[in-house]
């Protein structure tokens, strides 16, 4: 018999006293209500795929390349776009635009891959695919001190070897990326040459894992750890697992936006046979994740990959609670978990890309209960000189009292008190 007319059943609920609950469904649907209205607007990958489309047939034929070159992540290497006539024949800039490009590239080089260059709305300079990948003259103009960002003094004990944490650490082994971003932390790295770290140092680095038994994950990245052949990156994870307390592996690759063609099905043979292995990738504005990207993570999966995101928060481009959320939601669709969202630092050439850390919390505010707890990231300040990667949270607990109360702040809020055990 159904619930509706079975007083027996647990979930009975007399008709009319439904009336409750659903004014209630009325009151949340209600605060999400701007969310509603800006949702289907809020341009991403999948609903500007034609557009993506064309411009993936228009770049082809200007690189002179065949349909199947868009499927080898080699052509996009070998195609990567570094020169403003090939760019301004891709999406519209103007004379100044193209002085301004030059005069920033004499200090920060700049690469954008064909796939990267085919999302760019060719239309729009605010595009924030175009922010992400095409230099302004304000990177240039921005004289912000740089200091070392990662404080290797401190944190590298051991050739490549970044460790800030008791039981984990990283393993730098290339500067390379496939598009250089205009936000990268590193930008001082790739603005000198092109490196494939020597295999002696990884070597190295491998040996000072294997010495310290208290590191059981270890994370390769760069740069960007997919730049590595396929080869390279099966020796390292093979080396890895022969280290018995090392017990799961991480690769940090960005490539999943900019270049998703590198996850091969030939890469994700070896990715099968290293589980357990994490990829976390960087997802940052809707419009990266489209048909493509889910087809690569898809493949991924069953590889056995578990992938993460981890976004960076740059104004103009995520700062915004509705684009943040349908992200999230994108990346959820395609299997994708948000792992990190982190304030951008405060280094020379990136300055315009800065939000304030309190519009950060702001977002996580409209995040959780907003939306499935799945997607909600944590938000990470990275503290001076290697201090480590620092929760930034609104405040839930408002009080802590000695007998055994704690007052709270939930999501929607209203206060509430909670009976708590005394420590
Ligand atoms: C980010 C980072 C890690 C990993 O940190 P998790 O919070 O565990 O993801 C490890 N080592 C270094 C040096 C890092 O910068």
């Amino acid at each position: 018999m159904s619930v509706v007319k079975d007083p027996s059943s647990p979930m009975y609920v007399p008709e009319k006293n439904r009336e409750i609950a659903r004014e209630r469904a009325r009151q949340h649907t209600e605060m999400i209500s701007d969310y509603l209205v800006v949702r289907d607007k809020i341009p991403t990958g999948f609903n500007q795929w034609d557009r993506i489309q064309k411009q993936k047939n228009h770049i082809l034929k200007i690189l002179g390349g065949a349909e199947k070159d868009w499927d080898n992540y080699k052509w996009h290497y070998q195609n990567a776009i570094r020169d403003t006539g090939i760019l301004r024949r891709i999406i519209r800039l103007s004379d100044q635009d193209i002085r301004d490009i030059e005069k920033t590239a004499t200090q920060y080089r700049w690469q954008i891959s064909p796939y990267y260059a085919s999302l760019i709305d060719p239309e729009d300079r605010d595009c924030p695919i175009f922010k992400q990948s095409v230099p302004t003259v304000a990177e240039y103009l921005d004289k912000e001190e740089m200091k070392d960002p990662y404080a290797l003094v401190y944190n590298s004990p051991a050739p490549l070897i970044t460790r800030l944490y008791p039981d984990r650490l990283i393993i730098n082994v290339t500067n390379m990326c496939a598009m250089f971003c205009r936000h990268c932390l590193r930008k001082k790295d790739i603005s000198f040459k092109d490196m494939i770290y020597p295999r002696e140092d990884i070597e190295s680095s491998l040996k000072y894992v294997s010495d310290c038994p208290e590191i059981r994950d270890v994370l390769i990245t760069g740069g960007d750890a997919l730049m590595l052949s396929d080869d390279t990156i099966d020796w390292i994870l093979t080396e890895l697992e022969r280290i018995p307390h090392v017990e799961i592996k991480r690769l940090g690759s960005r490539m999943l936006a900019t270049l998703p063609q590198r996850v091969t099905p030939g890469l994700c043979k070896i990715f099968k046979r290293h589980k357990p292995l994490y990829l976390n990738t960087q997802f940052n504005h809707p419009l990266e994740v489209n048909p493509e990207s889910e087809k690569v993570i898809d493949r991924l999966i069953d590889a056995g990959v578990l992938v993460g995101n981890q976004s960076v928060l740059l104004k103009g481009i995520n700062n915004d609670k509705n684009v943040t959320k349908k992200l999230i939601h994108e990346l959820l669709r395609i299997r994708v978990r948000p792992y990190y969202i982190f304030n951008c630092k405060k280094l020379q050439g990136i300055h315009h890309f800065r939000a304030s850390v309190g519009e950060g919390l702001n977002i996580m505010e409209n995040l959780r209960g907003y939306t499935s707890g799945l997607g909600v990231p944590t938000f990470i300040i990275t503290a001076p000189e290697g201090k480590g990667k620092t929760p930034m949270a609104p405040t839930y607990l408002l009080n802590q009292n000695r007998n055994g109360k704690l007052l709270f702040r939930p999501w929607a809020g209203q206060v509430c008190e909670y009976e708590d055990e005394d420590l």
